[in-house]
């Protein structure tokens, strides 16, 4: 995105992100997605008088583990506060949820920005339930509570971002690392990710920052992007106009492609929080927090180290490969099973993602099985066919998964690496288009490509590129 005159743009994201627990946070009601209407509540999330909620232990451990995925530190101690609010998907009339004494502090991740490498921080991330969701129907307005109480956790960051693209980055690189670290699916289709956009302008240079509004509830990174767009847009031109910015609450319409303001802000006096009565504070130790850091997997970053080291891999490719849990996977499941691995991790995040991404939502899946990719690779690495055979190969195989050797077998596919057969093609070329040792002699080197171009054409792109440049190099000479 351009900036407009030599405004600032300044925007820390608050995101929320579902556990996948079995369970709720405070009972043992089923998490499970898309299930009826209110056939997964009780009297604890649905806050009957008289109702205990209990913390369930694997809330913590996978808000441990994201705070250590995301390079926190973890609060030996921490509590819950109730948060109170009227909302009418909050039967309860209050949100359990952590304020002053949160569980994690001060981590962050690295981001590939315009200027290089750059870490945005994140404030904290606490523990908390979500509230129910409210179905539109025509004039009605239907409650579904199942989703009262499933645990959920709140990263907030720094005011840290400069661009659009930047909380793009941001929000891909944090799904990747919570997906690695296995505590959330984080499908903002089915909104078990969802994204606050906090937002102020300033003059570049100004050291203060300037009024935020807060846009609510963004359910995929093509809207964070467009509202942070367009609420750059409203509040420069505010500010042009000798306008202020209000502190607001706005929403982000998805048809017109602007925010509107949806009420004034709150502020956390209005909410009342004071310390949950009926959970005691969280106390953990150093041993229970060394468990889980050990049983952490390969994150993203190490992986990534790990195949540029062990695979020779270019920095971009192994970039690409990491950034999807399920991709990683299915590039070692192959590379494996063949020696050519930079071959390999080409093929796959080049030509089949290409394929791949037309059809891609959320997590990579692949149709072709990863003992076929990597015969692919070894085809090509032991020069049994070309690249150029590799991608046709490739994307016929995108259709159906056929082993690529019998393919070769079967159709002659094989590369010529036979200088006698490729000879005679090549004179027969030149002897076809007479012009072209006249035009090499005069310098226009392009004459030679030419040649190239209609022997690999009569040898249906079989022909070995670098021997048959040799041979044509050396007779359009003569
Ligand atoms: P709350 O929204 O609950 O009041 P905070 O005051 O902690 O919470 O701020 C929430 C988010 O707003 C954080 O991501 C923070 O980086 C961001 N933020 C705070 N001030 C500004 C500002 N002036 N401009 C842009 N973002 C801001
Ligand atoms: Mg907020
Ligand atoms: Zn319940």
């Amino acid at each position: 995105m351009k900036l407009i005159d030599d405004y600032e743009l300044v925007v820390g994201l608050e995101v929320h992100v579902e556990l996948k627990t079995e369970t709720k946070i405070f009972c043992a009601c089923s998490t499970r997605f898309g299930a009826r209407p209110n056939t997964q509540c009780c009297p604890v999330c649905m806050g009957l008088p008289g109702a205990m909620p209990t913390l369930n232990e694997k809330t913590v451990e996978y808000a441990v583990r994201a705070g250590l995925a995301l390079d926190c530190r973890i609060n030996r101690v921490s509590h819950f506060d109730r948060k109170n609010y009227f909302y009418p998907d909050l039967p309860k009339g209050y949100q359990i949820s952590q304020y002053d004494e949160p569980l994690c502090e001060q981590g962050g991740l690295e981001i590939a920005a315009e200027s290089g490498e750059k870490r945005i921080r994140i404030t904290r991330i606490h523990m908390e339930e979500d509230a129910g969701k409210l179905i539109h129907e025509g004039n009605d307005t239907l409650i579904d509570c199942n989703r009262c109480g499933v645990p959920l956790i709140e990263i907030v960051t720094e005011p840290d971002i400069r661009s659009p693209e930047e909380a793009v980055a941001f929000l891909k690189k944090l799904r990747s690392i919570l997906v690695y670290a296995g505590v959330s699916d984080c499908r903002m289709n089915e909104g078990s990710m969802r994204c606050d956009v906090n937002l102020s302008v300033r003059k570049l240079g100004e050291s203060t920052l300037g009024t935020r509004t807060e846009i609510k509830n963004l359910n995929s990174f093509a809207f964070t992007a467009k509202a942070i767009e367009s609420e750059y847009a409203r509040q420069t031109e505010v500010l042009e106009n000798g306008g202020i910015i209000e502190q607001e609450t706005m929403r982000f319409d998805t048809q017109t492609g602007k925010t509107s303001a949806m009420r004034s802000k709150e502020n956390a006096n209005d909410y009342r929080f004071f310390p949950e009565p009926d959970i005691p504070p969280l106390v953990i130790d150093d041993g229970y927090i060394e468990l889980i850091r050990r049983a952490l997997p390969e994150l993203p970053n190490e992986k990534k180290k790990r195949y540029q080291k062990d695979f020779g891999l270019h920095n971009d490719i192994a970039s690409v490969l990491v950034s999807d849990r399920a991709l990683a996977e299915y590039f070692e499941a192959a590379a494996k099973l063949t020696e050519h691995k930079k071959i390999l991790s080409n093929l796959i995040a080049t030509e089949l993602l290409r394929l791949v991404d037309a059809q891609r939502n959320d997590t990579f899946t692949s149709p072709i099985s990863s003992e076929n990719m990597a015969k692919l690779a070894s085809l090509v690495g032991d020069e049994t066919i070309n690249s150029s055979t590799a991608k046709k190969l490739l994307s016929e195989m995108f259709d159906k998964d056929i082993d690529p050797c019998d393919a070769v077998r079967e159709r002659g596919l094989a590369q010529i690496n036979d200088r006698e057969a490729l000879l005679p093609l090549v004179c027969q070329a030149l002897t076809e288009n007479p012009r072209a040792k006249k035009d090499y002699a005069a310098g226009k080197k392009f004459a030679a490509k030419a040649i190239v171009g209609r022997v690999m054409a009569l040898t249906s792109g079989r022909a070995n590129p670098s021997l048959l440049s040799n041979i044509v190099e050396e007779e359009i000479k003569k």
